[in-house]
């Protein structure tokens, strides 16, 4: 049972909640107020794992439903019971009495999502066979797979779910420090992995800011402070600067009875980090220009994209802007729906500050999403862009039912591929990623004539089916029907529609080609007065090297095996029985001698438990055990993970590459945070750039620093040289970060070399 404060925090949060919905009918209120009741009893005996009473959590997500995403009452309602049935003995049924049949969908698939999701059995491991195991992890990808597609699934049923489930999502993100530690890094993978970026797909762009800030911060605590300090450092100093540029615009658009909000731009401190690191810049250069942010409410009568225009117009008469800057999405907003003009002028101050231009409705669809939408029925146009986009969410999951691993790397791309809009011959829009080929643009016009194209007319000349359009172009496709899909064209399509598409065509040819195949060996069987049994099939097999039926018609069909061929192979004699006696005994002997060559202290099941971290030192890093990633070759003082691979290694990868983020996501329970301890006994590969001015001998010096003073082994080196810069990177063998770091402060020393930094991958 509460005790009396805490039953008068949960009325004063539920009074929050009552705040956000004030745009509600009286009977929605009640309606509210109802879910809440029902689920305050229904949840009376409940704690969540932070010791607070269980209610809280669903009022929570109702704020955020109602505040962050702004949905209609009855997704409120549902936020609150989202956890009922799987949570309390309450059922289904009693909520579809009480609440109505579309409050118990939406309470269903959200049950569904979470039955799928957080409760999943953690693997079993078998301890002694291989083969067994590493099937086993496959099945475990899939079935994480397999829930992903699920969720983007509920899309296509109510959009509702999959936004009250990331207000969920949300709030749990929130609370995860009550986690366990090695539950934490699935969670904030998992969210890194698919919701953020759905978020953002969905327009969502301060949960999916938060999402990311938040996973961000639990895996990797030191970097976020660090980052967010800088960031707050940045804004300081640059205060003075925005204010004295904005006051003079301020003044002039109020002359002009302009009503509007002037905002400076937040800085998300994941993305700061994202754009960091994959463009391999510092802080400085992500965030080398200032931005600040125009909010007006229209005036009735004028189209919002005319008045962007006119502010943008009147600034311009301020500050000069800066040529082929402009970014015009009041015209054709983004797929997501982001809506807003963007301009950049040179202030007073010589520095470059970039305006964002938004109406009231475009600011709140910018920060909410499509369900912002729904609140501006005199829009209607626009929402359709919503509806696109589900229609091709829709049209990946009906192409992948056998395959959800395929789907989800398909899907992936979708989410994060940016966009080029190209042109029919009649001037129809066509959205296609970034990327796309004449190929992807003639599935997304027609399977069929994508079947029968030999190239394409692009503003009139004729160009290659490999062709890589660009945003404009306007593309007719050529066809002749003597065409048929090749192999090859897989290197030049990247939409999961083409993909798919030649997959399809390939595996029909496939199928016509095995059952030629069939009826050619049939044919020669009975020619031959044979007929087909198990013992011919062995015969060929082992002779052509094939290992099923199918591979053996198709080779047949194919003629890759022709029938002079099959005829002697038939003729032949079996090999005798002695001879048969022998083959599987050797192999039985193989197999022992292996299973003998183990002993227990390698044995990689002693070594990885998923429930706690690993400790890795020198004296314990035994090549065939652990395996450093080669995508972000860390060494040791760096953070860590470690992933049991199918091949049985533990392969070590920094926590923030990208493959280990995809791992903890999709492999949960491979995953363990690993502990490596440092004690300079053994030397990791690490890679360096270096920038400086290309003087005489400059090389040497380097080269000198690096083996002679400090001892460390090179492996590779490479310099480069133009304009008296030179680019230098360099391969070699260190003990740890802090050695690492020590030869970083050395080669900075040298006269001319300006900047030293470690980087992952070649550049
Ligand atoms: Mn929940």
């Amino acid at each position: 049972m509460y005790s009396d404060s805490e039953k008068k925090q949960i009325e004063a949060l539920f009074d929050k909640l009552l705040m956000y919905c004030n745009s509600c009918k009286d009977s929605e209120k009640d309606l509210i107020k109802k879910a809440y009741k029902f689920a305050y009893e229904a949840h009376k005996k409940d704690r969540r794992r932070t010791g607070e009473p269980f209610i809280i959590h669903p009022i929570h997500v109702a704020i955020i439903v109602a505040d962050n995403i702004g949905l209609d009452a009855k997704s409120i309602a549902s936020a609150i019971l989202h956890d009922i049935v799987e949570d309390t003995e309450y059922t289904l049924e009693t909520l579809e009495n009480m609440f109505g049949s579309k409050i118990a969908v939406i309470v269903d698939g959200l049950t569904k999502l979470k039955r799928a999701f957080d409760e999943q059995p953690s693997q079993e491991q078998s301890d002694s066979d291989l083969i067994c195991y590493s099937k086993e992890s496959e099945k475990q990808h899939s079935l994480q797979a397999e829930n992903f597609r699920k969720l983007l699934l509920t899309l296509s049923d109510d959009v509702r779910v999959i936004l009250i489930k990331l207000a969920d999502r949300l709030h749990n993100m929130r609370t995860l420090d009550a986690m366990p530690p090695n539950k934490k890094v699935k969670i904030c993978s998992e969210t890194l992995f698919i919701y953020a970026p759905l978020a953002h797909r969905l327009g969502l762009y301060s949960i999916k800011t938060e999402l990311e800030d938040l996973s961000f911060k639990f895996r990797q605590l030191e970097a976020y402070n660090t980052l967010q300090e800088k960031i707050k450092f940045d804004d300081e100093k640059n205060y003075h600067l925005i204010n004295r540029f904005a006051i003079k615009m301020s003044n002039k658009l109020t002359r002009q009875n302009i009503k509007f909000d002037i905002d400076g731009r937040p800085k998300s401190v994941y993305s700061t980090w994202k754009k960091m690191k994959s463009k391999n810049v510092t802080f400085e250069e992500v965030y080398d220009f200032l931005a600040v942010r125009i909010i007006f409410d229209p005036l009735e009568g004028i189209p919002e994209s005319t008045q962007c225009w006119n502010i943008y117009a009147l600034i311009a008469e301020l500050y000069n802007p800066k040529p082929n800057r402009i970014r015009d999405w009041v015209s054709k907003p983004k797929a997501n729906g982001y809506e807003a003009l963007h301009g950049t002028f040179m202030g007073n101050d010589g520095r470059w500050i970039e305006v964002q231009i938004r109406s009231r409705r475009m600011h709140e669809v910018a920060e909410k999403g499509y369900a912002a939408h729904w609140k501006y029925k005199e829009h209607e146009s626009k929402e359709n862009e919503l509806d696109k986009w589900l229609g091709k969410v829709r049209d990946i999951l009906d192409n992948h039912k056998a395959n959800a691993l395929e789907f989800l790397d398909d899907f992936k791309l979708s989410l994060f591929s940016d966009e080029i809009l190209v042109f029919t011959p009649k001037g129809k829009i066509i959205t296609l990623p970034k990327g796309a080929s004449v190929l992807d643009f003639a599935f997304e016009i027609h399977t069929e004539l994508a079947y029968s194209c030999i190239g394409a007319k692009i503003n009139h000349q004729m160009m290659p089916r490999s062709h890589i359009l660009n945003s404009g172009d306007q593309v007719e496709i050529l066809s002749s029907k003597k065409q048929q899909p090749e192999p090859e064209w897989l290197n030049f399509v990247i939409t999961a529609k083409a993909q798919t598409g030649l997959k399809n065509a390939f595996k029909t040819q496939r199928k016509k080609t095995i059952k030629k195949g069939k009826k050619i060996l049939e044919d020669i069987l009975e020619k031959m007065d044979l007929s087909l049994n198990s013992n011919i099939f062995k015969k060929i097999f082992r002779e052509e090297k094939v290992s099923n039926k199918d591979d053996l018609y198709y080779k047949v069909g194919a003629k890759i095996i022709d029938e002079e061929r099959l005829t002697k192979i038939l003729k032949k004699r079996s090999p005798n029985k002695f001879v048969r006696y022998w083959q599987p005994r050797i192999k039985i002997t193989e197999t022992e001698i292996q299973g003998n060559g183990s002993d227990s202290e390698n044995n990689i099941d002693n070594i990885f438990d998923p429930g706690k971290p690993l400790i890795l030192d020198d004296g314990n890093f035994r090549p065939e055990i652990f395996e450093i990633a080669s995508c972000c070759n860390p060494i040791p003082g760096d953070e860590v993970i470690g992933y049991k691979s199918p091949g049985d290694k533990i392969i070590i990868h920094k926590i923030s590459c990208e493959n280990a983020i995809m791992l903890s996501a999709n492999y949960g329970d491979l995953v363990v945070k690993v502990e490596w301890i440092r004690n300079k006994l053994k030397s990791f590969l690490a890679r360096i750039k270096l920038k400086g001015m290309d003087k005489m001998g400059i090389v040497n010096n380097i080269t000198n620093v690096i083996s002679k003073e400090l001892n460390v082994n090179m492996r590779s080196i490479f310099f480069e040289g133009h304009d008296d810069i030179f680019n230098g990177e360099i391969d070699l063998y260190v003990h740890d970060t802090q050695d690492l770091q020590i030869l970083i402060n050395n080669l900075m020393r040298i006269e001319g070399v300006k900047s030293v930094r470690r980087i992952e991958t070649k550049e």
